[in-house]
């Protein structure tokens, strides 16, 4: 499966400790993520992330494209509910394409959790049916 990673910037740590917890799960699949988060896990996990450019300068639109063609297949984006960003629309924009294809997007730790333990229990095993590589 393809993951999306991305975290606001009080978010980060939380990711990274979010992804040490289950690198065991999350190496057996593949990883891409905004520029700085994907730096920051891969920094601190060894797990390989592909590195797009960060959010601010159009990360997160360059993860919708890959949406919007299905090629994401479930998306960990922890945002900062108390922080307002300049690119707040491309954040709606990618809800909105996640639910146009059905993609699980975990948007705080609580409901990453759930998706992970399911991600590895076989429970999005039907996107590689749905939508075979
Ligand atoms: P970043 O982008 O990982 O490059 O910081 C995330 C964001 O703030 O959208």
């Amino acid at each position: 499966m393809n993951i999306a990673l991305i975290a606001h910037d009080k978010k980060k740590e939380l990711m990274i400790q979010f992804c040490i917890a289950y690198k065991g799960v999350l190496q057996k699949h593949v990883l891409c993520g905004t520029g700085t988060t994907a730096k920051l896990v891969s920094e601190a996990t060894g797990l390989e992330v592909r590195q797009f450019l960060s959010g601010a300068q159009g990360g997160d639109q360059q993860i919708g494209a890959r949406i919007a063609h299905n090629e994401i297949d479930m998306m960990l984006f922890f945002r900062d509910p108390l922080t307002s960003m300049p690119q707040e629309p491309a954040v709606s924009s990618l809800l909105r394409l996640c639910d146009m294809h059905n993609i699980p997007i975990a948007t705080n730790i609580a409901t990453a959790e759930v998706l992970v333990l399911g991600l590895e229990r076989g429970d999005m095993d039907w996107r590689d049916i749905v939508n075979p590589k």
